[in-house]
């Protein structure tokens, strides 16, 4: 139907006759001369209609906006003084002839201007109209060259792309399972993959040695901020091979996937232990484009009356740390006042800080509301420690260890993007030696990866120690996002067995849950290990988008619902009765009617 694209015509094609297909973006009636600006995927494309052919002059007074046309007609040179410089097109206009109207569209439910002024939840309902803006397409287009790029990159090192079954069992990845009821197994159900984990392990038992898929995902989770429910990973696996070979082959990937597709060189990926960039930057994901650090000074206030800072200093489970912000001086009340709310959001309780006003002052030179309980000598010493000169503002943190590491670590990021701090566009790493595992809060131990990540000691030493235990994970990190993450797994039944029995999962469970697992590491499973990346925020990260959900063609809201499908929606009786399953009513609350809802069988 077309010649063109709209988006391709230009000084090249002057006075040949080309076929455009496309959307009416914008119509302009300049007394006896229609302007169509016509748009299709490419770009955008002027035509103009003149009485000299009426008919289509006719057709063309009738459009609107978005209906679908097809337009024949010459390019021609636009007339001097005319020309956007601003449009690749803009040098040259198409002469139409001949158009013919293929559809009507009724008025768009918003503007398709590059600054749309709605709200999303129109945009996600009607998110076949949103994605025809330029900028969503882009990125869609964008997208299709990230993922055929990594693929030319996997294929060419030998991967092999292979698909997992979408109804299956749970893998735990610390989400809950989406469930699928069997119709034909009443009572039973498949999960929804959080990951292909335990089929890409079964694949290296297979042989096939180097795997990769572009992994659709599922986690059930409480919706944090910018999360959903069903997202695509990078999933990659090798046998016979160790944590080095598998961290810069995949280094090497990203590297040249940033210079090729953005022109950008990432500097080398240092590799940081997890408990240096918790100590020093309060997070696992430390963004080092701000260059500010947390550091300790509980044995400095450990013997202090002040019990908020002396509390945690005495405590193993606590902490108190210093942030120095170089010029933070300057910070109005209401400025740290604002401050103090949002660390809240994180636990803190509060937020001390002192002002250095002028050091050679002393104790004098300093300001702020809590010199009087920590004595003089003791605010100096915090303040050489911070290594604070005059004009800075040091803030602290005093809690459990796990309060001041987010606080502090989520307010060094606040302060270094508020004062402009970033030194740097991109500032990659890789965190390595992650412990195995962590405290849940019923006192529990959970994985911190997946109970198939293998540890750096022997299963002895895990067992006897496995609060002090560490893995062979590794995570890849840029500007404080976690883009992938993976590990050395188990490649030992012994093993396995042992991180479970640690996790608490008896030889009962383990079987009936992980037996198939099990049962492969028996039948010679080589040494193997991968990772996975997130595919949707990596696409964030290079597209500068501020919301995965623009990154998406059909996201979910922050509740996990389609606004344009409604999905999920309701099923009729019939279909649930073939499922086995009865709705459960409520308990109603005293005063309240019980509502039906769906439920358990
Ligand atoms: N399956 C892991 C995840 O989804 C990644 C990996 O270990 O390869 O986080």
């Amino acid at each position: 139907m077309r010649s063109h694209y709209c988006g391709g015509i230009n000084e090249s094609h002057i006075d040949q006759e080309v076929t455009l297909c496309g959307w009416v973006h914008r119509r302009r009636d300049h007394g006896g001369v229609i302007f169509l600006d016509l748009r299709d995927r490419d770009g955008i494309s002027q035509v103009v209609f003149d009485p000299d052919t009426p008919e289509s002059f006719f057709l063309a007074e009738k459009v609107r906006s978005e209906f679908v046309i097809q337009v024949t007609g010459r390019v021609r040179r636009r007339p001097a003084g005319t020309e956007n410089n601003n449009m690749p097109t803009g040098q040259v206009e198409l002469l139409g002839k001949q158009m013919n109207i293929l559809n009507s569209a009724a008025t768009p439910p918003f503007p398709l201007d590059e600054h749309v002024d709605v709200g999303e939840d129109v945009r996600l309902r009607y998110r076949f109209v949103d994605l025809r803006r330029p900028e969503m397409l882009n990125r869609l287009r964008f997208r299709s060259r990230v993922t055929s790029y990594i693929r030319n990159f996997l294929d060419s090192n030998g991967f092999m792309d292979v698909e997992t079954p979408i109804l299956t069992r749970a893998t735990p990845e610390g989400a809950r399972d989406y469930l699928v009821p069997s119709r034909t197994h009443e009572g039973s159900f498949f999960a929804l993959p959080q990951s292909p984990q335990l089929f890409k392990q079964l694949l290296m038992v297979s042989g096939v040695d180097r795997y990769y898929q572009i992994a659709k995902c599922f986690r059930d989770e409480d919706l944090r901020a910018d999360r959903q429910p069903e997202f695509t990973q990078v999933d990659v696996e090798a046998s016979f091979i160790d944590e080095e070979t598998l961290m810069s082959l995949n280094e090497d990937m990203i590297r040249s996937l940033f210079r090729d597709v953005l022109e950008v060189d990432l500097p080398k990926f240092p590799c940081m232990p997890y408990s240096e960039a918790m100590h020093r930057y309060g997070s696992d994901k430390p963004d080092l484009r701000i260059p500010l650090e947390l550091v300790d000074v509980g044995d400095l206030v450990a013997g202090v009356d002040f019990k908020v800072f002396a509390g945690p200093a005495n405590d193993p489970k606590g902490r108190v740390a210093a942030l120095r912000v170089p010029r933070g001086g300057g910070l109005t009340r209401k400025q740290i006042d604002d401050y103090t709310k949002y660390v809240g959001i994180y636990g803190a309780r509060g937020l001390a800080y002192i002002k250095v006003n002028d050091l050679s002052k002393g104790v004098e030179g300093l300001q702020s509301p809590i010199i009087k309980f920590l004595g003089d000598d003791i605010a100096l010493a915090v303040i050489e420690r911070a290594a604070a000169e005059d004009g800075d503002i040091v803030f602290f943190g005093a809690d459990r260890t796990s309060v001041v590491n987010e606080a502090l670590g989520a307010l060094r990021i606040k302060v270094g993007h508020d004062l402009n701090m970033l030194t740097s566009e991109w500032a990659p790493l890789w965190v390595v030696d992650f412990p195995m595992f962590e405290e849940t809060s019923d006192g529990g131990l959970t994985a911190i990866h997946h109970p198939f990540t293998a540890p750096s000691c022997s299963a002895a030493e895990l067992e006897a120690s496995p609060a002090t235990a560490l893995s062979r994970a590794y995570d890849m990190v840029l500007n404080g996002t976690e883009l992938g993450g993976g590990s050395i797994r188990i490649h030992d039944e012994k093993m396995q067995e042992s991180v479970f029995r640690t996790l608490g999962i008896g030889h009962e469970e383990a079987r009936a849950k992980f037996g198939f697992l099990l049962d492969a590491l028996k039948y010679g499973c080589p040494p193997h290990g991968g990772l996975a990346f997130g595919l949707d925020r990596l696409i964030m990260l290079m597209t500068g988008a501020s919301s995965i959900r623009d990154v998406i063609a059909f996201p979910k809201t922050q509740s996990a619902t389609c606004l344009m499908t409604q999905a999920p929606g309701e099923v009729d009786e019939k279909q649930l009765r073939e499922l086995h399953i009865r709705r459960r009513k409520p308990a109603a609350k005293p005063g309240e009617g019980s509502e039906e809802t769906s439920g358990n069988m």
